[in-house]
C-alpha cells in the first residue's frame, strides 16, 4: 500500500526480486509525475478494509483503489510498465490479463493520451495520440492512431508509439553490447543480430501485435507496401486511378478535408500477398504545396482502403493550438507553385485507369503467416524476423518485431532524381 496525496493507493504486487511490475515501478511512476509518495503498511489503512480481500482475490499487479480518508474509493484497471530506473526482475513481468477501454496509463511512460473526433457521412473517425518519453533514449515524441473505433484508435496510437520507441532504442542497446534474436522466417533458423541496422531503413518493416505471429503478418503486410512503392518508383512507373471514386470518398473523409483537399485514390499492382492503396491529397487553395500522399496494404483491399483514409486524417489533422508546429502549413516560399500543380496534375491524369467498382470487388488474400511463407519460399529474399521488444516495452504487453531483408536496402538503389514523383515525395508518408 503506497500513501498518496490525501488518501491511500491500495495495490497487490509480486515481490521485486522475483517479478514485475512491483511497488517500486509504481512508485517510481508517480514520482516521475510529481506526486508524493510513501510506502505504508496495510495496518496504517483505516477504511476499506474490505478491499485487500478484493485484490488478493483477482491476484493483479495492475488493477489498483484509490481510497479517500472518507472511504470514498475509485477502482483503477492499470496497465503498469516496468519502470526502467526499477530493479525489480523484469524477465517475469506480467502483463493485465486485457486491455480495454478502462485501461488507465497513469503508471507508463505515456503521459497524454488525448481523443479527437471527426465526423463522416459514414461515420465518426477518432484521432487518438500518445505521448511520452522512449525509455532508453529519453526522447519524447507523440504518436497517432485513426480508426472507426474510439478504443482501436487509442491502442493504435499507443502501438505507433511503442513501435517508434523500439526503434530509438535499439541502436542503443546494440551499442552497449546487446544481441537481438531473430528467426529466419523461410527456415526457422535462429541467429543473434548484433550490428547496427542500415539507418534509413529504421522504421520499415515494424510490426506489432498481441502475439508473434500477429506482429510478422502486420510487419509483412508494412514491407509489402515499402517495396511495392520503392518498386513503382525505381521503374518510374505511374499506379493506377480509382475513377468513380469522388462521391463515395466524400462519405469517407471529414468535411474540413474535402474544403481543403482533392484527394485520388490510387491503386498499386504489385505480385505480394498484399492489395497495395495510395491516397493523393493535392492542395484546392495553395498550389505551390506539394501533395501529401497516404498509403495502405492489407490481404483485404477493404482493408486497405480504410487505412488510407485513416492515415489521410492522421497527417492531415487539424493544427493543435498547443504544438508549435501546424500540420497544415499557412506560409509557403513563393516561387512555381503552379507549375508544380500542373506537373502533379498531369501526373495523376497519365495514371492508367480502373473502377472503383472493379477494385472493391477484388478478392482478399488469405491473411496467413503460412501463406507468407511459401510466398517468400519461392526464391525471394530471406527475410528475418527481429524480435525488438525491450526489458521496458514487454512482450506481454504487446510483441514487437521488425523485418529484415538479406540483400543490400533496396532504398540505396532508387534513383534520387531530383523534382517530383520520385521516392523521396513518399518516403516521409512510410515514416
Ligand atoms: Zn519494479
Amino acid at each position: 500500500m503506497l500513501k498518496v496525496r490525501e488518501g491511500f493507493l491500495l495495490g497487490l504486487a509480486p515481490d521485486s526480486q522475483k517479478g514485475s511490475p512491483c511497488a517500486e515501478c509504481v512508485e517510481f511512476w508517480l514520482q516521475d509525475r510529481k506526486v508524493a509518495v510513501e510506502k505504508m503498511p496495510l495496518s496504517n489503512l483505516t477504511v476499506r478494509r474490505e478491499l485487500i480481500p478484493e485484490l488478493l482475490l483477482e491476484n493483479q499487479s495492475h488493477i489498483f483503489y484509490e481510497i479517500d480518508l472518507d472511504g470514498t474509493y475509485t477502482r483503477l484497471e492499470a496497465l503498469v510498465y516496468p519502470h526502467p530506473r526499477c530493479t525489480c526482475e523484469k524477465t517475469n513481468y506480467v502483463a493485465p490479463s486485457e486491455i480495454t477501454k478502462r485501461t488507465n496509463f497513469a503508471f507508463s511512460p505515456l503521459t497524454h493520451i488525448k481523443v479527437a473526433r471527426f465526423g463522416t457521412p459514414d461515420g465518426n473517425l477518432w484521432l487518438a495520440s500518445a505521448t511520452g518519453e522512449a525509455p532508453l533514449s529519453g526522447e519524447t515524441f507523440t504518436s497517432y492512431g485513426v480508426d472507426r473505433d474510439k478504443e482501436v484508435s487509442r491502442s493504435k496510437a499507443v502501438d505507433e508509439w511503442m513501435k517508434r520507441c523500439v526503434v530509438l532504442d535499439l541502436p542503443r542497446r546494440l551499442a552497449r553490447g546487446e544481441s537481438v534474436p531473430a528467426e529466419v522466417l523461410q527456415t526457422g533458423n535462429v541467429e543473434l543480430i548484433t550490428r547496427f541496422l542500415p539507418k534509413q531503413s529504421q522504421f520499415e518493416g515494424m510490426g506489432v501485435g498481441a502475439n508473434k505471429e500477429e506482429a510478422t503478418l502486420d510487419a509483412l503486410f508494412s514491407l509489402a507496401k515499402v517495396r511495392t512503392l520503392k518498386k513503382y518508383s525505381s521503374m518510374m512507373k505511374n499506379p493506377m486511378l480509382v475513377v468513380g471514386a469522388n462521391n463515395w470518398m466524400r462519405t469517407k473523409v471529414p468535411f474540413y478535408l474535402l474544403q481543403q483537399y482533392d484527394l485520388h485514390l490510387l491503386f498499386y499492382p504489385n505480385s505480394t500477398q498484399a492489395w497495395v492503396v495510395g491516397l493523393a491529397a493535392f492542395s484546392r487553395q495553395r498550389l505551390e504545396e506539394k501533395p501529401v500522399f497516404a498509403f495502405g496494404a492489407e490481404a483485404d483491399i477493404n482493408k486497405a482502403i480504410d487505412q488510407v483514409f485513416c492515415k489521410i486524417v492522421e497527417m492531415l489533422r487539424p493544427s493543435e493550438p498547443e504544438t508549435e508546429i501546424p500540420r497544415i502549413p499557412n506560409e509557403h516560399p513563393k516561387g512555381h507553385g503552379s507549375k508544380l500543380h500542373m506537373w502533379w496534375t498531369h501526373w495523376i491524369y497519365r495514371c492508367p485507369k480502373i473502377s472503383l467498382k472493379d477494385v472493391l470487388h477484388l478478392e482478399a488474400y488469405p491473411r496467413s503467416l503460412e501463406h507468407w511463407r511459401n510466398y517468400f519460399r519461392d526464391g525471394q529474399d530471406l527475410v528475418s524476423v527481429l524480435s525488438v521488444n525491450n526489458h521496458y516495452l514487454p512482450s506481454q504487453i504487446r510483441t514487437l518485431v521488425k523485418l529484415k531483408l538479406s540483400s543490400t536496402d533496396l532504398i540505396q538503389s532508387v534513383p534520387n532524381i531530383n523534382g517530383i514523383g520520385t521516392w523521396n515525395d513518399f518516403r516521409d508518408a512510410l515514416a
